[in-house]
């Protein structure tokens, strides 16, 4: 078995180098393992980037083998970062009663984010989410694209602007296309939407009422595609 020191090397060598193949092509990116769980491994170690320094591990993507619907958040937030899981922190918790609520069984699909490192800053005690930068989001990149290519799902949910920045472009705005679902070479169908966050954020009930109806009304337009 190869030493720590050498896998890291590695794993931040196949990453860099994929990550300049994806950036070159227009085409859906090659993934960089033959499997799901060998990416999940592999992520471990990487050192891509410099975001694995102040997190606790590696937050890979989880839930069905073949999901029909891939929904891509930002980056893990605290408690993801702790437990090693995506969206199980008041995010995730509000997306759960949001896909129940649209009539998708979330055991069904698969949740992953576009950085899989917790970027945080210190505030007193607590640890604040922090944005990742275009940088970290590149490096970052062919983790996501190796998981999109290798479960091959029918759509691709983006959950707020970074993942729809990453994978529809820097010009694509949220808030102007939301719920529209597009045309995509990494997918038959790709759609963005809020992040549960920003729900968890509106200033008052009235507006936080509002804002998750019309986030479950985006999700039911996924319905179909779960069955
Ligand atoms: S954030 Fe992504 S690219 Fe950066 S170290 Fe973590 S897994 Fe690697």
């Amino acid at each position: 078995m190869a030493p720590l020191s050498k896998l890291k090397s590695r794993a931040k060598n196949s990453v860099t180098t994929a990550a300049t193949a994806s950036s070159q092509n227009s085409t859906a990116p090659l993934p960089i393992a033959k499997s799901i769980d060998a990416a999940r491994t592999r992520a471990k170690n990487c050192e891509a980037c410099d975001l694995y320094k102040h997190a606790t591990q590696t937050v890979f993507g989880e839930g069905a083998r073949k999901p029909r619907i891939v929904f891509v958040g930002e980056q893990p937030g605290d408690q993801e970062d702790q437990q090693g899981r995506p969206f199980v922190g008041p995010a995730g918790k509000l997306l759960d009663t949001a896909l129940e609520q649209a009539g998708i069984d979330r055991a069904k699909t698969y949740v992953t984010n576009t950085v899989k490192h917790f970027k945080w800053e210190p505030r007193g005690k607590r640890r604040i989410h922090k944005k990742p930068n275009g940088a970290e989001i590149a490096a970052c990149r062919p983790w996501l694209d190796t998981e999109i290519a290798l479960l091959k799902p029918r759509v691709v949910v983006c959950l707020g602007a970074t993942a729809a920045q990453t994978l529809l472009g820097r010009t694509f705005r949220v808030t102007q296309s939301r719920g529209e679902l597009l045309e995509s070479a990494l997918a038959p169908h790709i759609m963005a939407t809020v992040h549960p966050s920003s729900i968890l954020r509106a200033p008052d009930e009235e507006s936080r009422h509002r804002e998750m109806a019309s986030f479950v009304a985006d999700l039911k337009k996924l319905a179909k595609f779960a069955k």
